[in-house]
């Protein structure tokens, strides 16, 4: 498999290409077309597997394929359990993205907030957040969620022994029902098989 042969658009391959990826991995390849079909998948997978491009190139695609609207707003959200993981996630955004006009911010608690509300007020496509500073964000009105029509929880089996279960149900609240979703988690115990039956829409099963 190429990225060519997985129907990846111009502006991504040439991405892939200026960083050296030849290949997809297996998760890439099985991901990345179940997702650019719409279907909603739960993938068993490690970190260092390439799971972040299998859900950003798609996610990438979709954004720049989708209407453009007068107001750029979020169009996709992607949660992860860690400030260190949303940091790389939003780099690999901007990376995969540098020959498309996406825009993300990455939100995270620790660090003064200001310049993530300047960014959301400037306007985004993407937000890559830990769940307690979206919900915070959330609460002071600069976060928009009625238009994520995709969604991501990365590394689940992590989110939930953080104790995160409450706010990922409080922010999938915010959600538009009708939305694409993805869970990855390295590990599938019962609590994640139970909280990905009551999300995914018959998903395609993926594992590394
Ligand atoms: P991840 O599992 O998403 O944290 O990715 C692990 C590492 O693999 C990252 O440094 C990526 O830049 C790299 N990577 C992801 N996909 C590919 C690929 N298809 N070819 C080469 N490197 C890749």
């Amino acid at each position: 498999t190429t990225f060519a042969d997985l129907k990846l658009i111009e502006p991504l391959q040439k991405a892939l290409t200026a960083n050296d990826y030849t290949h997809p991995t297996a998760i890439q390849a099985k991901s990345i077309p179940a997702l650019l079909q719409g279907r909603d998948v739960v993938g068993c997978a490690q970190t260092g597997t390439g799971k972040t491009a299998a859900f950003a190139l798609p996610v990438l695609q979709h954004i720049s394929q989708s209407e453009p609207s007068k107001k750029r707003v979020p169009k996709a959200l992607i949660l992860s359990p860690t400030r260190e993981l949303a940091a790389q996630i939003g780099e690999s955004f901007q990376s995969y993205g540098r020959f498309l006009k996406t825009k993300q911010v990455v939100i995270f608690g620790g660090v003064n907030e200001k310049p993530q509300i300047a960014r959301l007020k400037e306007g985004v496509d993407i937000i890559v957040a830990t769940p307690g500073r979206l919900i915070d964000l959330g609460n002071q009105g600069y976060v928009d969620l009625s238009n994520v029509g995709f969604f991501v929880l990365d590394e689940a089996d992590r989110m939930l022994d953080m104790g995160f279960l409450p706010d990922i149900k409080r922010i999938m609240k915010q959600l538009p029902a009708k939305r694409q979703n993805l869970l990855f988690s390295a590990t599938m115990p019962k609590a994640i098989e139970e909280l990905a039956n009551s999300f995914l829409d018959n998903p395609v099963r993926v594992e590394v």
